[in-house]
């Protein structure tokens, strides 16, 4: 993708109130990120571990999302995919993020419930550039997975947006 200036990220929430925009933390060494390399930018909030967004160019302009996940103590096992990417991970690697929807239905309390890579890097996954210790099922090639990622994300930006 484009890279994205932090004025754009900040500017491109759907489902957020401006408190909860200014309390964000972007990602650390923004420059540095492998824009070329992403569908989607995502992050999880290094002073809110809880918090995580996902940020897209869209035809209709850049869309961000913010999402929360419950951090659980219990230990799980077994494996999970990421509804977005598909990858397979260790059920720890993986997690059920709840984005709020925009505008009344949001404000009324309606949310989108996703299984997405814990860590939001579908993007990096899907292009085999980090590593993993699950046995994939996939077997189609990073740019199959990336169109794939990239019709679900829209799916799911479109949910939000409902
Ligand atoms: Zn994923």
């Amino acid at each position: 993708m484009e890279p994205l200036s932090a004025d754009e990220i900040r500017r491109s929430f759907v489902n957020s109130s401006k408190s909860q925009i200014k309390a964000m933390t972007l990602p650390s060494r923004f420059t540095e990120l492998p824009w070329e390399s992403l569908d989607y930018l995502g992050w999880r909030d290094p002073k809110a571990p809880n918090r995580g967004y996902l940020v897209v160019r869209r035809e209709a302009g850049v869309t961000g999302i913010a999402v929360n996940t419950q951090a659980s103590g219990a230990a799980r096992r077994g494996a999970g995919l990421c509804d977005l990417c598909n990858t397979a991970h260790h059920l720890t690697d993986v997690a059920l993020f709840a984005a709020r929807r925009a505008g009344t239905a949001g404000r009324a309390g309606n949310t989108v419930g996703t299984y997405i890579c814990a860590d939001l890097a579908c993007s990096l996954y899907v292009r085999g550039l980090r590593e993993l210790d699950v046995p994939q099922g996939e077997t189609a090639g990073p740019e199959v997975r990336a169109e794939r990622l990239a019709t679900r994300l829209e799916g799911f930006v479109n949910r939000v947006l409902a």
